[in-house]
């Protein structure tokens, strides 16, 4: 079991520690071709209002019928985050008028939500890692969108996303930092990205957040919380949590009391800012929509879709740790990504021993070859080193035909070049030489022409070090380094 998360970091403050307390309600778009409630096409980017069905546009006398489709998607997601599936949930009416939303109301889920509560690990500094709970989940209709660049006088409305599916993914106020706040985020996009329920593109608004936070001395009651609206961006949530904690510091430090208040955060100054307080907040008038009867499965609904799985971060993690000896943290970092794992999984499937060599491949993947792409600013998919060719490089290694040193310089030739690993080697004479007869011949040309070294040695084992070096120089580095060493020791008599 993970501990819970633990206050990481408290801010200082005149009047002594703080403590950052965040609760996250996340809008995540469901993966599915039509909408919530009709068969409008969900696609990204088509012409305005082209994807608008007449239930979408809320005329007189439509009827929403729910698209099973995405019922599936949030129970898949609600499984995902190890929740309570409720067999019967209810849609509401929540009221309220604006331009972009025609029907008057949204339907969402209010007392009865579709999933209850779950959890979701989150990975923390050095490889530890925590759980947030989660309080619940509920689909919901996304509104359209008011376009006011389009003209200098008018506004126009734009409903392609009107209707579309979202879930909202409440978390429990258990975040203590913003580092776990980002953290969190990161896994559960990644969570609904291996369960492919929402492809998580935050620029595209995919995923987007409500980030509550409020601040107490440590372990002191719960103080009041601003919320502030619709982030998109993993590092702005950082930014934008850790400004509006400082601003709650100090005021209370004044002697000031916190509004609970929905604020804004403008990335380009850095700062939240109040959009509307409490006494402004709607009153939705929620109610049952007597148009739509509530959600009813069985048991064995739910049960042929866990079925149907596929497997998770945290148990490809668990996975990976067991079967090749990775640490936490490198487990961490294959599993992060959807793509990293699928690239990780298939490199395994290439390596002619993967109990051998999977704990070496793991560490190409992440050291070479991720090291390698974040310097370019390139991700996985646009790698020039294929997980094949990759997977030969290892083998090369592990069934010792060529050195670590040498399979670096295969590495950057197969980056830079493309081609066979297996073929180059032969082809460009990298192979490591085992042959002792050979090796010993280099060892005792370099004895030879040291003297006063060999003297020095004696009495300075150190020197053994400058020896190896020499003669992988001489040997282009392709010497067998544990037989230059026993040679070296021998011959050196230390
Ligand atoms: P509302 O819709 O009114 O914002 P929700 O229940 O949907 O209410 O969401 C409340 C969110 O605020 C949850 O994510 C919860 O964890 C978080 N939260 C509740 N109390 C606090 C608090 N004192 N400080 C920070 N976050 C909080
Ligand atoms: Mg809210």
């Amino acid at each position: 079991m993970n501990a819970p998360v633990k206050p990481s970091k408290l801010i200082k403050g005149a009047t002594g520690d703080w403590e950052m307390v965040i609760g996250l309600e996340v809008h995540a778009q469901v993966t599915s071709h039509s909408k919530l409630f009709s068969g409008a096409s969900t696609e990204f980017g088509g012409e305005p209002n082209a994807h608008v069905s007449l239930v979408d546009a809320a005329m007189p006398g439509m009827l929403p019928v729910i698209n099973e489709e995405c019922v599936k998607q949030a129970v898949r997601t609600g499984l995902g985050l190890n929740a309570k599936i409720n067999l019967r949930s209810v849609f509401d009416r929540k009221n309220y008028f604006y331009p972009d939303l025609p029907q008057g109301y949204q339907i969402s889920q209010y007392k009865s939500p579709i999933v209850g509560e779950g959890e979701v690990v989150i990975e923390l500094a050095g490889g530890e890692s925590a759980t947030v709970g989660i309080e619940r989940l509920h689909l919901e209709q996304d509104a359209g969108k008011s376009l006011h660049d389009q003209s200098p006088s008018l506004s126009f409305v734009d409903l392609n996303r009107s209707g579309v599916a979202l879930m909202e993914i409440v978390s429990k106020p258990d975040i203590r930092s913003s580092e776990q706040a980002k953290a969190y985020v990161t896994k559960l996009r990644s969570i609904l990205r291996y369960l492919g329920t929402c492809d998580g593109d935050m620029e595209k608004g995919s995923l987007r957040a409500d980030v509550n936070v409020s601040v107490r001395k440590p372990g002191g009651p719960l103080g009041t919380r601003c919320e502030i609206k619709n982030m998109n961006s993993i590092s702005f949530i950082g930014d934008a949590i850790e400004y509006e904690a400082r601003r709650q510091i100090e005021i209370l430090e004044d002697g000031g009391a916190i509004d609970q208040e929905t604020r804004l955060y403008d990335p380009n100054k850095g700062e939240t800012r109040s959009m509307r307080s409490k006494e402004e907040a709607h009153d939705y008038r929620y109610f049952p929509d007597p148009d739509l009867l509530p959600l009813e499965f069985s048991e064995a609904y739910v049960a042929a879709l866990k079925e149907h799985l596929p497997e998770l971060p945290d148990q490809k993690k668990a996975r990976f740790i067991a079967e090749f000896g990775l640490s936490s943290y490198d487990a961490s970092v294959l599993v992060a990504e959807r793509e990293s794992a699928d690239f990780f999984e298939t490199v395994l499937a290439g390596l002619a021993n993967k109990s051998r060599d999977g704990k070496l491949a793991a560490n190409w993947v992440i050291n070479e070859l991720f090291g390698r792409l974040n310097k370019e600013g390139r991700d996985i998919t646009g790698s020039p080193v294929s997980a094949i060719q990759l997977a030969a490089i290892v083998d090369l290694i592990g069934e010792g035909t060529i050195s670590g040193k040498i399979a670096k310089d295969l590495f950057e030739i197969v980056w830079q070049e493309g081609g066979d690993p297996r073929a180059l080697v032969e082809a460009r004479g990298m192979k490591q030489v085992t042959d002792l007869g050979a090796i010993e011949k280099v060892v005792d040309d370099i004895i030879a022409a040291n003297p006063d070294k060999v003297a020095q040695a004696q009495t300075k084992p150190a020197l053994m070090g400058w020896f190896v070096g020499q003669v992988m120089k001489s040997s282009g580095g392709k010497a067998n380094p544990q037989a230059v060493n026993d040679l070296l020791k021998a011959k050196l008599g230390i």
